[in-house]
């Protein structure tokens, strides 16, 4: 099936062809957040169309733009505990459209499956997300605590005008986060084979190494600072910073670029400069690499600038409501336990945990994401869903 041209800007309604389709309702949600191009940071009407969605069931949705970053916060109740449905409006550039076998914009079903930029990251989620909370608030007006929905436009971007502010907001109110699911794509092969529970550190350096420039020649008139740092990479990459643990892979230190010379043969360089990065476990924060490395750097006795820039501290999860509601909704819908991993990139779920919620990660396939052609298996949103409301119902419903 193929839904109709792409109207002109974002539609509230969604065209005649797709409301064929809507004995799913998730569906016609995700097909029409596609339809708005919302390349990060613009959100294009997306989280107009949620909020609209989420206020009639007595949500007090507030958007929170910070700089040309719109963010929406809708919550339901009042009360502790509260729960966070977390995602992002905002997705990847497409690419050169002609490669797509059907507009990125426009979605469109073949085979039983959804086309579109934002199918699987994570329009679809964010649909799943608004239709479980429409039917547990139907099945459940009264539940306990709170209910959220938490939705960013600028996290394929830098991620500092979005998640980051709305949760420095939220701590000056006080409002505390209990659990927090997020929709980014967590499964491998199949929905909810996989759910992320944890995500590794990730911290850049930019390091440049000063020497002494002059002629190859005269090496004694010089100090070469391309040999001063290519001990001190070595050194680096051969430490062993730590053995790994039961959800995280050894921290691993990678170069990513060296830079040094001036072009001639015949001159020793006045500098080098190495790009690198690590990806590390709980066992390690920012403080200790860099005074690890800096130490590293006094050891050979250089004279050397760090620039660190961090991306996130590693976070992990402990077994708890969250991970215990999760695991019990995907074996209700699919019949398999998902594995627990901390494998994968950065989600805004590192700005959730250092509050101290449980933060799981439970979304579509994620084999095409920010690819040509993106797409999702169209009945596992309605699967999505299902699992997305019993995680609600198991933690609110009293
Ligand atoms: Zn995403």
């Amino acid at each position: 099936m193929r839904a109709g041209p792409a109207d002109a800007g974002c539609p509230r309604t969604i065209a005649p062809i797709i409301a064929a389709m809507s004995e799913s309702p998730t569906l016609e949600l995700a097909c029409g957040l596609i339809r708005c191009a919302s390349v990060t940071p613009d959100d294009a009407g997306c989280q107009s169309m949620l909020a609209d969605r989420l206020a009639p069931l007595g949500f007090r949705a507030e958007s929170m733009r910070f700089e040309d970053v719109d963010n929406l916060w809708a919550r339901r109740g009042g009360d502790g505990p509260l729960l966070v449905l977390l995602g992002h409006t905002d997705v990847v550039p497409t690419g050169p459209p002609d490669d797509w076998s059907s507009p990125p914009f426009e979605p469109t079903i073949r085979d039983g499956i959804l086309y579109g930029r934002g199918a699987a990251d994570m329009k679809g989620s964010i649909a799943a997300m608004v239709t479980a909370i429409e039917r547990f608030v139907e099945r459940h007006p009264e539940h306990r605590g709170s209910v959220a929905l938490l939705v960013t436009s600028d996290e394929e971007g830098p991620s500092v005008n979005g998640i980051r502010r709305v949760i420095e907001t939220l701590g000056r109110r006080g409002e505390h986060i209990d659990w927090c699911l997020v929709g980014e794509p967590s499964s491998t092969d199949r929905l909810g084979d996989t759910v992320r529970i944890g995500r590794r550190g990730s911290l850049n350096g930019t390091m440049v190494v000063r020497g002494i420039q002059g002629h190859v020649a005269y090496p004694h008139l010089a100090r070469n600072p391309v040999h001063d740092l290519a001990r001190l990479l070595a050194k680096l990459a051969d430490t062993v910073w730590d053995e790994g643990g039961e959800h995280f892979p050894p921290t691993s230190f990678q170069v990513s670029n060296v830079t040094a010379g001036t072009g001639a043969d015949n001159v020793i360089p006045g500098q080098a400069e190495a790009v690198f990065n690590f990806r590390f476990s709980t066992r390690h924060d920012r403080d200790s690499l860099v005074a690890e490395v800096e130490s590293a750097c006094r050891g050979f006795g250089l004279d050397c600038d760090i620039d660190w820039r961090l991306s996130g501290e590693p976070f992990l999860t402990k077994p708890g409501r969250l991970i215990e509601a999760v695991g019990s909704a995907v074996v209700s819908v699919v019949g398999y336990r998902p594995e627990l991993s901390t494998a994968g990139g950065t989600s805004d779920g590192r700005f959730v945990a250092p509050t101290g919620a449980e933060v799981v990660e439970l979304g579509p396939v994620n084999a095409s994401i920010h690819s040509i052609d993106e797409h999702v298996l169209a009945a596992d949103l309605d699967r999505l869903s299902d699992m997305y409301e019993r995680v609600i119902t198991d933690l609110l419903a009293g």
